[in-house]
């Protein structure tokens, strides 16, 4: 449930809309909004999330067309031509599919470790065959801040069978937001960067049971199970029991497996998990979809 604040925002975005011209839409709505994130996509067909200030937008991971993202932006009343930049965690083609054309589409500045670039490049190729390129390029190191716009992002590494993988924190206007996707287990250093979040973007992948009893074979089944594989159910709800401050407003399970998870299943292991700490105002369980955008968080 939202909170009574957001709400109200939302009537103001909308009476906005109804009252101005395009062109003067976009600057009030932002200046009201504070910041917000977005799970356009999320699984193994592709993963794609908006996070947004009142005077930056940030796509983290192409893993949808590029179509398809701008739909999804356009459903939510989100302009794809405002994005400031596309940030990257890895080069699974589930986090990357839709790069080279949104690139080429927006301009805008792509950023990714060196290492992630040139698993990128090697393997990618236009409709002519042709390795595509990307004019702005900006290369960052996990560990290392940067800045985009009044948007602070800490890249951290994950575990996981790419070559270079993060996930990143994003801070601005005093609001800490967390995505962690695509990990094997949660090492210390992961849950040092995401102490304080307000929203949480964690992988929920699979059940255990439903993996070793379903259609996969054994090979990608240890593979997803390994330390550089995918988070279960189960290994949330460690991290939720064990490690976690308990502060987000929001948690949101991301990354579910349609064929070894079920999102009731997954529901029902994170709030038994995150238990009394959930209330009206923190530990809210929301869960991210691969067929259709989830509604923005405003914060
Ligand atoms: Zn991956
Ligand atoms: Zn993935």
């Amino acid at each position: 449930m939202p909170k009574p604040s957001a709400v109200t925002l939302d009537q103001r975005s909308r009476l906005t809309r109804k009252l101005l011209p395009d062109s003067q839409q976009l600057q009030v709505c932002c200046e009201h909004m504070g910041v917000s994130v977005s799970v356009l996509a999320s699984g193994s067909r592709g993963n794609c999330a908006v996070i947004q200030t009142s005077t930056t937008r940030v796509l983290v991971d192409a893993g949808i067309s590029c179509r398809e993202t701008f739909k999804r932006m356009r459903a939510l009343g989100e302009d794809p031509r405002g994005l400031s930049a596309i940030v990257i965690t890895h080069e699974h083609s589930d986090h990357v599919y839709g790069l080279a054309t949104l690139s080429r589409k927006l301009k805008v500045p792509i950023y990714m470790t060196g290492a992630t670039h040139q698993a990128w490049a090697r393997s990618t190729r236009d409709e002519s065959g042709v390795r595509p390129s990307l004019d702005r390029l900006e290369i960052f190191s996990p560990g290392r801040s940067f800045q985009i716009g009044d948007l602070a992002v800490t890249p951290f590494t994950i575990p996981h069978d790419a070559v270079d993988p993060v996930g990143f924190t994003f801070r601005a206007e005093g609001v800490k937001v967390g995505f962690a996707t695509d990990l094997g287990y949660v090492p210390a250093s992961v849950r040092d960067h995401l102490r304080r979040c307000e929203v949480l973007v964690m992988e929920s992948n699979h059940d255990v049971e439903m993996l070793r009893v379903g259609p996969y074979p054994w090979s990608v089944k240890q593979r997803v199970m390994s330390r550089v594989g995918h988070l279960s159910n189960d290994a949330l709800a460690e991290f939720f029991s064990s490690d976690y401050d308990g502060e987000a407003a929001y948690v949101v399970l991301a990354h579910l497996s349609e064929q070894n998870n079920h999102p009731e299943i997954a529901r029902g292991a994170a709030e038994k998990a995150l238990g009394p700490r959930r209330t009206l105002l923190r530990n809210r369980v929301l869960l991210a979809s691969q067929t259709e955008p989830l509604e923005p968080i405003r914060l």
